[in-house]
């Protein structure tokens, strides 16, 4: 399957040529079409396959479906990720295939009460800035949790855990681990809904 095959938003096409993305890598090719059709999905995949765009991409799209966000509303997608470094390099990825979609911002830090419709940032963080009232889930519909494996690893379990429960009802949930120990199938069990399984 090519890009052109998976009825992406023609302003999120123009970013993925634009980067010279040609071919999906075999994790985009399976969790591409799982994702942009709204189902949940648990995908085992290393750094490097080119999940961020697996995920990013259907991501961006979703958003571009939801009614426009006004200032003090909460993102409508949140991605969570194990480190800060690891939060830049997907929130640039973001960026870059949402500069052609008008008034489009993602962030993990600062603008956060201006609105913003992507939120990427640790699970440490996120919570801090939801008890500091300067993000909030009310309006999050799809959910990301990346490296799911060493999230946990460093003792994120709990604040992802708050986070899954206090999602609205209706969401989508994405999860991403390089491995799949039966803590990330225990996670996935109570919080995916009928996940579609892809593995590279
Ligand atoms: P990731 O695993 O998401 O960190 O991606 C690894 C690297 O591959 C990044 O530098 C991406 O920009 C690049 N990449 C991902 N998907 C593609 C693609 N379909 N074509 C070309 N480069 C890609």
């Amino acid at each position: 399957e090519s890009f052109e095959d998976m009825c992406l938003h023609l302003s999120i096409m123009k970013d993925v040529t634009f980067r010279n993305y040609t071919t999906p890598t075999p994790i985009q090719a399976q969790a591409l079409p799982v994702a942009l059709s709204g189902r949940d999905l648990l995908g085992c995949a290393e750094t490097g396959s080119g999940k961020t765009a697996a995920f990013s991409l259907p991501m961006i799209q979703h958003c571009l479906a939801q009614p426009p966000i006004r200032r003090g509303d909460g993102p409508l997608a949140l991605v969570l990720a194990p480190t800060r470094e690891l939060a830049q390099q997907i929130e640039k990825e973001v960026k870059a295939f949402s500069r052609s979609a008008e008034g489009f911002k993602t962030s993990i830090r600062s603008e956060l009460r201006a609105g913003v419709e992507i939120v990427v940032a640790t699970p440490g963080r996120f919570i801090d800035h939801l008890q500091q009232g300067n993000s909030s889930l009310s309006r999050v519909s799809y959910v990301v949790l990346d490296e799911a494996d060493r999230m946990l690893d460093m003792g994120f379990e709990p604040q992802i855990r708050e986070v899954m429960r206090s999602l609205p009802k209706k969401h989508q949930t994405l999860l991403f681990s390089a491995t799949m120990p039966e803590e990330i199938e225990a996670l996935a069990q109570e919080y995916l809904n009928k996940p579609v399984r892809v593995k590279v």
